[in-house]
């Protein structure tokens, strides 16, 4: 079922599933490679929603300077690497822009990739195929996900 208010550019990305570099924990089951518009050199991978339990917000709220979104340090919550960021607060120039309402952000520098398969284990899963968080129950919930076969 296709994911209604995404644009059809994210409907087309892949789904990966994001590692940290250091420990290997599952930091994120539905990352989205993206690519900062300010800096193009920076790769990130960006989520909906991560995994709960998986990483912890670290430090108090900063801004970047660039815009005014207050933006908090994620870490690994095995290792304590810090492998990414959270809008917590995203300011209004970045709220209106075309953004895929994704509010955590990974490093590609801190974590490992690894394409997502569909249930069926064949094809790439692409964001357009994608449960909403609520319903993806990818990696923790094995006997429910058979169930809806
Ligand atoms: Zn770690
Ligand atoms: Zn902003």
């Amino acid at each position: 079922m296709p994911r209604k208010g995404m644009h059809p550019t994210f409907q087309k990305k892949r789904v990966v599933e994001l590692e940290c570099i250091s420990c290997g924990n599952v930091v994120c089951s539905r990352g989205m490679k993206a690519i900062l518009l300010a800096d193009t050199k920076v790769e990130l991978y960006s989520t909906d929603s991560p995994p709960s339990g998986a990483v912890d917000l670290v430090g108090p709220p900063y801004s970047t300077g660039k815009c005014d979104c207050k933006i908090k340090d994620v870490a690994c919550i095995l290792c304590g690497n810090v492998c990414g960021y959270h809008v917590s607060q995203p300011c209004k120039p970045c709220l209106s822009s075309c953004n895929n309402g994704h509010l955590w952000m990974f490093h590609s520098s801190a974590v490992s990739s690894l394409d997502r398969l569909d249930v069926a284990g064949e094809e790439v899963l692409v964001w357009g195929k994608l449960p909403e968080a609520e319903h993806d129950f990818y990696g923790h919930t094995l006997e429910m996900m058979e169930c809806e076969r």
